[in-house]
């Protein structure tokens, strides 16, 4: 079971388990790393460092279980499908108090990311539908053509600390609904809701097998990258943790999408909305402390628009309440890590260094009831310029930069500049302006007046450049054709007692 949070001496702190073929597997207290919660700064619990011999474990039973999970029918195996459904929704809240405890960000929040999650749930619930083929009848003379999609065997899901339950999500429901099995290795930041999944998934009526998790790190990474039973990996996560998966899966002959790193930017153009504009900036700028991939980190105001906008944002900055993610009424919770936040501290030192105007500073931030807890306040830079390393590069915190465009065509450039793209939205009311903006820019998901255009569950979710390695976004249709091998079948059936003539001519289609 999860477990809870307790004020208890090290020694007793809960462990949790390895979940190997439908069942946890116990682990020894020094085989463990600690997890804390974020918002006091305290261990809470302990968290397995599994390895090669975890994940050979699982991929055993994954690979055992296998067979008879492909040629489950798709009814049965939907059915498991709104089981699963069905539990999750019922054990949404403790689903997002797990993500709250473990990653800090406020319970509101945390209860969205299991609702963007489950939409991937049920969109998988259709699986006899999005894996129907094609069937073409006569082809040539008595022959039919069909095309099939298998699934491929042994999946693997590699996912990152900031959304526990909502990424897993948008890949371990494909990868099964698909037929295949699945050795998923959460982030050992944030575990806590990892087994809960997993017990649900059995009590939904997955056999066991199907669904394995191993905690660990990277040795327990590579030892997915190598395994040769594996033979397909989505991983979610840093740009140099996903290149390395990536390139190392290919060469072990798998299939391999990783969706990485972002630095996303919004253009305001002077006719947008700026009351409208000035909120989505601060909610996409400090919403879960910054640390989405989807985050919006720099805004580009075009002609003098930052002169309109910066005081509404800062007029906002100025009300944003942060504290502990449980508590009611806060804006933004704590960073997930202690190094994670000095990480973003020495961020802040930097864009001040390279000349950026600090106009709001979080870095004093200290929160009186929780003085060991990892907060920090948000950050809002002005006049930041793309020679910058705080504009190349992802920060993952509650840090915003205004940049100054002279002209749309100058602020759509930069943005098919930038090394990473991931997301992207344009505010204005102009339709012609946001038009072209859909048309031309080079990221692949676009809002226009939406801040953090996540598509849709049942759509394919991925960035471009180094946002993302592969030819296939997560979910949605490129993620049914990800965990699909598909089989052109060409298929004649001659009538009893006829027989053309041998030939050796390349066969026609008439
Ligand atoms: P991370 O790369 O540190 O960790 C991701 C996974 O890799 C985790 O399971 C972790 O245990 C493992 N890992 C970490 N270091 C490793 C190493 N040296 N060798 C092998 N495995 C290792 O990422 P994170 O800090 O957990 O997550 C934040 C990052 O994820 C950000 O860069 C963010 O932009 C990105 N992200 C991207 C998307 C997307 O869809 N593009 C979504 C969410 C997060």
């Amino acid at each position: 079971m999860a477990i809870e949070t307790p004020s208890k001496a090290a020694s007793t702190l809960p462990i949790l388990s390895h979940w190997i073929n439908g069942r946890p597997v116990e682990v020894l207290p020094e085989q463990t790393g600690p997890i804390y919660n974020p918002a006091t700064g305290q261990v809470i619990g302990r968290v397995p460092r599994g390895g090669a011999s975890e994940v050979d474990a699982a991929v055993k039973a994954a690979r055992a279980a296998f067979p008879a999970w492909r040629d489950t029918p798709l009814i049965a195996r939907s059915q498991v499908f709104f089981a699963y459904r069905e539990l999750v929704w019922r054990h949404r809240e403790e689903m997002a108090a797990l993500i709250t405890r473990d990653h800090g960000k406020t319970f509101p929040d945390a209860l969205g990311e299991v609702m963007r999650g489950l939409e991937t749930v049920e969109f998988a619930c259709g699986l006899p539908v999005h894996l129907a083929g094609l069937n073409t009848p006569n082809v040539a003379t008595k022959v039919d053509a069909f095309t099939l999609r298998g699934p491929l065997g042994v999946t693997a899901a590699i996912t990152p600390f900031n959304f526990p339950v909502m990424v897993p999500m948008w890949i371990y429901p494909i990868a099964l609904a698909c037929g295949n099995t699945m050795v998923w290795k959460p982030s050992s930041h944030t575990p806590g809701a990892s087994q809960l999944q997993a017990e649900l998934w059995k009590e939904a009526g997955l056999p066991d097998g199907v669904f394995n998790v191993v905690y660990g790190g990277r040795e327990a990474v590579t030892a997915i990258v190598e395994h040769p039973d594996i033979a397909a990996i989505q991983f979610v996560g840093s740009t140099p943790v996903g290149r390395y998966v990536y390139e190392g899966g290919i060469k072990a002959g798998k299939r391999v999408g990783a969706y990485t790193a972002a630095k996303n930017a919004m253009i305001v153009l002077p006719d947008a909305d700026m009351e409208l504009t000035a909120d989505a900036a601060v909610a996409a700028g400090f919403g879960s402390a910054g640390e989405r991939c989807m985050a919006q980190s720099l805004v580009i105001a075009v002609g003098d628009t930052a002169e309109r906008l910066r005081p509404l944002m800062e007029e906002r900055i100025a009300k944003l309440k942060v504290g502990p993610g449980t508590e009611p009424g806060m804006d933004m919770g704590p960073i997930y890590s202690a190094e994670h936040r000095e990480s973003i501290i020495r961020w802040i030192d930097k864009g001040e260094a390279e000349g950026a105007e600090l106009v709001v500073d979080g870095r004093p931030f200290h929160h009186a009831d929780n003085p060991d807890g990892f907060f920090l306040g948000v950050t809002l830079f002005d006049h930041v310029t793309p020679e910058m390393e705080t504009y190349q590069e992802e920060i993952f915190g509650p840090v915003l930069g205004i940049v100054r465009a002279k002209t749309f065509d100058e602020a759509l450039g930069l943005i098919n500049a930038h090394k990473y793209a991931n997301g992207t939205a344009i505010f204005t009311t102009d339709g012609g302006a946001a038009r072209r903006f859909k048309l031309e820019v080079d990221v692949p998901m676009v809002g226009v007046n939406v801040p953090i255009p996540v598509p849709a569950g049942y759509l394919s979710f991925g960035g471009a450049r180094d946002s993302s390695f592969g030819d296939l976004a997560m979910r949605g249709e490129d993620g049914i054709r990800f965990f699909t091998q598909q089989k052109m079948v060409t298929e004649r059936w001659p009538e009893p007692g006829r027989r053309g003539a041998l030939s050796l001519v390349f066969p026609g289609n008439s």
